[in-house]
């Protein structure tokens, strides 16, 4: 019986001393739950074709036809467009990507008018709708007492360089991602022009002012009277991009 005992203290004892051989390491987390160790990582087998060019151009085709449905849709919710063809122009740099002709911006007091041959680009005349309906209206029934009805403006797309300029970098009105505004027709018969901001009664002088200021958050360059002679009647807008992104704004 001694023996017996003998034996089974001695076999505990190798077990207690083998344990860790014996058992897998299992350890505790500060919550009590048990961490298992992450299994080691496996080299990846799998071999990844490289996509064929037809299938890059197709898919990006899609992509740029799902753009410009979905663009024409948020417009056509809140202006009056038409899907156009991309201007021919014998400038190989100049073009418009989804162009489209915005024609009124909708609202209230029958909206706001725009010149009849207008050319943007879909994504510049879907902001362009948003800052003239949801901005410049309050701005100019606050300021000048009454809604604007009519936008004076150029055409939007015009194939040229920057400043009308022989050479250079061309404008972006060759993309038709650009506007210049020159004025506005007001609801109660009257008007407001752009101009030199100390040459307007104090009320339009405002009204110019806060249309350059919200316009800057709205698109990446805003030159008006005082930018340069250029600029001296009318306000230029666009949705350039300087530099890598389109974070960086010029707002003169
Ligand atoms: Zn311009």
């Amino acid at each position: 019986m001694r023996d017996k005992l003998i034996r089974v203290g001695l076999f505990a004892s190798l077990f207690l001393i083998m344990q860790p051989v014996l058992l897998p390491e299992i350890t505790y987390g500060q919550t009590g739950e048990i961490a298992v160790p992450a299994p080691a990582p496996r080299a990846v087998q799998n071999r990844v074709s490289a996509p064929r060019k037809m299938d890059v151009e197709a898919e990006s085709n899609e992509v740029e036809g799902e753009a410009k449905e979905i663009c024409l849709a948020a417009l056509g919710s809140i202006a009056t467009v038409s899907s156009t063809e991309a201007p021919v122009t014998d400038d190989a740099g100049c073009g418009v990507e989804n162009p489209v002709s915005l024609t009124a911006v909708n609202g209230q007091s029958g909206g706001i008018r725009m010149p009849g041959d207008m050319l943007n680009k879909c994504s510049f005349a879907l902001q362009l709708t948003h800052w003239l309906s949801d901005v410049v209206n309050p701005l100019a029934k606050q300021h000048l007492g009454s809604a604007i009805v009519a936008v004076r403006s150029g055409p939007g797309f015009v194939c040229r360089r920057r400043n009308n300029q022989p050479t250079g970098k061309l404008s972006e009105h060759a993309f038709g991602n650009a506007i210049d505004i020159v004025g506005f027709k007001l609801e109660n018969g009257g008007s407001f022009n752009v101009k030199q901001a100390d040459s307007l009664p104090p009320s339009e002088a405002l009204f110019l002012n806060a249309l350059r200021k919200t316009a800057c958050g709205y698109f990446t360059t805003v030159l008006g009277p005082g930018s340069n002679p250029a600029h001296a009647t009318h306000l230029h807008l666009d949705m350039g991009i300087h530099g890598k992104t389109n974070n960086y704004r010029i707002c003169e």
